[in-house]
């Protein structure tokens, strides 16, 4: 994805569903007048979700979402029903594709029960309208459907000829929130001519040659805060603070090198973590400070799972992999066992691990990093993040979060 594009977590996302051959993909393909799917006469030719970032209008930035078909003979199976689950995990709004011909089926049932489940608005598009003999008033009979037809979810549209494909987009528009969040990263904390040091450590894990998301769209943040951004490594971090003349107005840094930065700044200078101040914007601070306490109960042999949003190249270098586990195996003095996942993969049961620790989550959408919070506090899992993991165990923790009072207020008196 290039610089000048939205990141994939702030896009709405989208997902297309519906039976083998209803004409699922040729729908996508008219919504997004590309050749995002691929489109074939044989049933199941779409095998895996394919994704894509794009513009559509009305809606702005979206990712659009075409699931593999699901199964003509009835019910989904269970694979199928567990792929689906982690797919609508993201999804903030639901197409469901119906043939025209054939209407309403078990398996659209039970996708629409999944939809209800999981709280996710949908619209339930009629395709292939052109073919219908007696025209849509025979779909418009199915009792199945009648309930649909009269609260506006249903539409009536041709993949074919382009029928009524505009308006869908209008009634997908109209399911997602639209407007542009006022949720900021540090924006809210600073004020216009103030200037934030950012420490971005350059080592070779670090990705060649640019700066990585969290760290990018900080930075942008400043800026439209009319405020100024002084990115600096590590190393140079101490010299700098001495030559500015001024105080910042505080400072941010990658948390692996959380514990030296913290001696360099001094005292009086607020100090957080570009992972602290992505939890707060993705709304679950609270809960993943709190779930840190976890680490202090871990035992002899427990079971940890990291997890990261990327799913190809990891964008956070080695600290999951490599540098986290052996944090916490200094820390502990235990021997743990540490599974990490990455992209959508999460398990649903988390219940063999003891502490669930996650990265800033900057690609997943805010849905998705709040269905894996819910998940884990209803199975009494601890979860927190990188930032937070690591200044606990360097015991600056309590310093990290109090640009944040309320908070602070909350945090228990040993951290
Ligand atoms: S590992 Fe997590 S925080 Fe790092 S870039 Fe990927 S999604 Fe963002």
């Amino acid at each position: 994805m290039s610089l000048n594009h939205t990141p994939l977590g702030n896009r709405v996302h989208i997902g297309f569903f519906g039976r083998r051959n209803a004409g699922k993909s040729s729908v996508v393909n008219a919504v997004t007048g590309q050749e995002l799917a691929v489109v074939s006469e044989v049933k199941g030719t779409t095998t895996d979700p394919v994704q894509k970032a794009m513009e559509l209008l009305p809606l702005g930035p979206v990712v659009i979402i075409d699931t593999p078909g699901i199964d003509d003979e009835g019910a989904l199976g269970e694979l199928r029903v567990k792929k689906t689950r982690q797919i609508l995990n993201k999804t903030d709004a639901a197409v469901l594709v119906l043939d025209g011909i054939y209407g309403m089926a078990e398996a659209e049932q039970e996708l629409i029960h999944l939809f209800e489940e999981k709280k996710i608005p949908f619209v339930l598009a009629i395709n292939k309208t052109d073919l219908l003999e007696e025209g849509i008033s025979k779909v418009q009979k199915d009792e199945r459907l009648k309930a649909y037809w009269e609260n506006g979810t249903c539409i009536s549209v041709s993949a074919r000829t382009g029928y009524h494909i505009q308006e869908l987009k209008e009634k997908i528009a109209g399911l997602t929130l639209q407007g542009e969040s006022s949720k900021r990263i540090v924006g809210d904390l600073i004020r216009p001519g103030d200037f934030v040091v950012l420490v971005v450590p350059v080592d070779e894990a670090a990705p060649k040659g640019r700066l990585i998301l969290p760290q990018q769209q900080t930075i942008r943040d400043i800026l439209d805060a009319d405020a100024a951004a002084i990115t600096v490594k590590d190393n140079e971090l101490k010299e700098l603070l001495q030559r500015l003349g001024k105080k910042p107005s505080m400072v941010i840094t990658d948390s692996q090198v959380f514990g030296k930065v913290c001696a360099d700044v001094p005292r009086e200078i607020p100090l957080t973590s570009f992972s602290i101040l992505f939890a707060r914007y993705k709304g679950n601070l609270q809960t993943v400070v709190g779930g840190a306490a976890g680490i202090e109960t871990l035992q002899e042999g427990d079971k940890i799972l990291i997890s990261e949003g990327c799913t190809h190249h990891r964008q956070c270098g080695d600290i999951g992999s490599i540098k986290l586990p052996n944090w916490l195996r200094e820390y502990t003095k235990k021997r743990l066992q540490i599974e990490l996942t990455s992209g959508t993969e999460f398990p649903e049961d988390l219940s063999e691990f003891q502490l669930v620790i996650h990265c800033g989550g900057c690609m997943l959408n805010e849905r998705e990093m709040k269905y894996r919070l819910k998940s884990a506090i209803e199975q009494g899992i601890p979860m927190t993040n990188y930032g937070i993991a690591i200044a606990y165990m360097q015991g600056i923790l309590r310093r990290s979060v109090e640009l944040f009072p309320d908070v602070l207020a909350k945090l228990p008196k040993k951290f």
